[in-house]
């Protein structure tokens, strides 16, 4: 685990979180900046920097983040409304931490196309 990656650091417990799911391959937390009503993470357990070094070996980790997902968005009520998943990619995507997460934005209409 990279010690100065910041979502590894989540994951280990060093640093605190609002987390809302744990198993042995995803996390998810809330964000600290929510921009809607429900905005969770969905974080691989384990250190990939972005969705670009995805290897073959992840490809069940990705279906994973899927599914858990697709659970918490009926948890959190937002499953019939509909919601958004988004992966910002390097520099122009607007990713800011590289360790791989998934976006859950819902709670409220999203627009397209985004800024
Ligand atoms: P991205 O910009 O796609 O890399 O997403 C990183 C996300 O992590 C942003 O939405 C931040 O608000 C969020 N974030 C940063 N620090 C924390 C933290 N300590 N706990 C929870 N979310 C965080
Ligand atoms: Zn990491």
């Amino acid at each position: 685990m990279p010690s100065d990656c910041l979502f590894c650091r989540i994951i280990a417990g060093e640093l605190p979180s609002a987390q809302i799911y744990a198993d042995d391959s995803v996390v998810a937390i809330r964000d600290i900046s929510p921009q809607a009503p429900t905005h969770i993470l969905l974080l691989s357990r384990k250190h990939i920097a972005s969705v670009r070094d995805v290897a073959e070996e992840d490809h069940d980790l990705i279906g994973k983040i899927c599914d858990v997902g697709t659970e918490l968005a009926t948890r959190e009520g937002i499953a019939d409304d509909g919601y958004r998943l988004v992966i910002n990619v390097g520099r122009d995507g607007g990713q800011t931490v590289d360790h791989l997460h998934v976006h859950m934005l819902g709670g409220r209409h999203m627009a397209w196309p985004p800024g």
